[in-house]
């Protein structure tokens, strides 16, 4: 990280933006940190991968372990959550470092991909954080409304639907999260071949999109083999630009000329010397182009920091809804059948990490039945 970032350092002094230390240490602790995050048993996808946790619970007696590993799995919702930032960040941090190589080596149609890719990777984190928001706040509803009935062995029915009210809305919570992470897949291959960008499906079965997306090889295919055909991947490019980067990029660059332009093959590195209409003094060009980019590059930074914000709080709230839903739903089990607490200490590690996946020991949290 110290090596890319004194890069990135050069570049932003040499346009005369200055990065305070505030900034750095929030970059390196809030996008660097999330994408190296380390929860590997902790994160369970609907996926197939549940059995990593099935396989977990150690004992014969079925219908109990089943319940118990529903249990764990709503207890897991917020380690899902903070994956999907995982996932996020380290997309973003993926895409910077091929940034910063284009821009060394002044590619600037790869440039323009990529800051896309960066924007996409933000988006669709900020897209996350929103519909959480909502399934969070009618998940914490449902849950008041079963611990208001709690005392009342009257309503304690009514309770346990409120319950049942809240487990599926954190399924919705759980089904959501996972779309909205693997949703925005788009086909760069196919996009540097004929420009189609088809419109964000999403692809059946795919996972995390970093190396799948293959989107480095796309990047070398966008400066190598597209063919300076008239106009044609000229529009690409500009489009891209245009949408999504600052206007003045996309206009200045509209001046090259891709039919001049040529392409020069070193070994297995092809590069392409640009050639521009209409314009006397080249240098100068490139040089605002580049630090159009670069500015850009920073403000995107930035908003993912602004954006990585809201996460926090809200990362707060799903462990707490989470952890409540783990115990109540065994308050409710045990009005049914007095045995669960007898199972439950039979089945879990008092010392283990609690089945709720909250910080505490087993015994010190759900393992004590005060606590439900
Ligand atoms: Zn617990």
């Amino acid at each position: 990280m110290e090596k890319l970032w004194s890069l990135y350092e050069d570049i932003l002094n040499k346009y005369g933006l200055v990065i305070t230390d505030d900034i750095k240490i929030q970059f390196k602790e809030k996008l660097w940190g999330a994408a190296y995050e380390y929860h590997p048993q902790l994160v369970v996808w609907s996926n197939g991968k549940n059995d990593l946790l099935l396989d977990s619970i150690k004992t014969k007696e079925l219908p109990f372990d089943l319940f118990l590993f529903t249990l764990m799995r709503f207890g897991n919702y917020h380690e899902q959550f903070i994956y999907a930032r995982q996932v996020t960040a380290h997309r973003i941090v993926e895409s910077f470092h091929s940034f910063l190589i284009l821009l060394k080596e002044e590619k600037y149609s790869s440039l323009g991909g990529l800051l896309r890719m960066f924007l996409e990777s933000i988006a669709m984190f900020e897209k996350a954080l929103r519909k959480t928001q909502f399934n969070i706040s009618k998940i914490e509803k449902s849950l008041s409304r079963a611990i208001n009935q709690r005392g009342n062995s009257d309503t304690i029915d009514l309770g346990r639907n409120h319950l049942l009210e809240a487990q599926n809305h954190f399924t919705e919570f759980e089904n959501d999260l996972n779309k909205i992470v693997t949703e925005t897949y788009v086909d760069w291959k196919q996009y540097s071949l004929n420009g189609d960008l088809q419109e964000y499906q999403v692809k059946e079965g795919f996972f995390d999109p970093s190396p799948q997306m293959g989107y480095s090889e796309t990047i070398i295919k966008m400066e190598t083999k597209l063919k300076p055909h008239k106009g044609e991947s000229w529009g690409m490019l500009y489009t891209f630009l245009c949408d999504f980067t600052h206007p003045s990029v996309g206009s200045r660059i509209s001046g090259l000329d891709f039919n001049r332009s040529k392409i020069h093959k070193n070994g297995d590195l092809w590069t392409r010397e640009m050639y521009f209409n209409s314009v006397s003094v080249e240098n100068e060009l490139l040089s605002s182009v580049t630090k159009d980019l670069v500015y850009f590059s920073y403000d995107l930074l930035k908003l993912y920091l602004d954006i990585n914000k809201q996460f926090e709080g809200l990362y707060k709230r799903v462990k707490n809804s989470s952890q409540l839903l783990v115990r109540n739903t065994l308050f409710y089990k045990n009005k049914q059948n007095s045995k669960t607490y007898t199972m439950l200490k039979k089945r879990v590690n008092p010392y283990n990490k609690c089945i709720c996946f909250g910080d505490s020991r087993f015994k010190f949290c759900c393992g004590n039945e005060e606590n439900w």
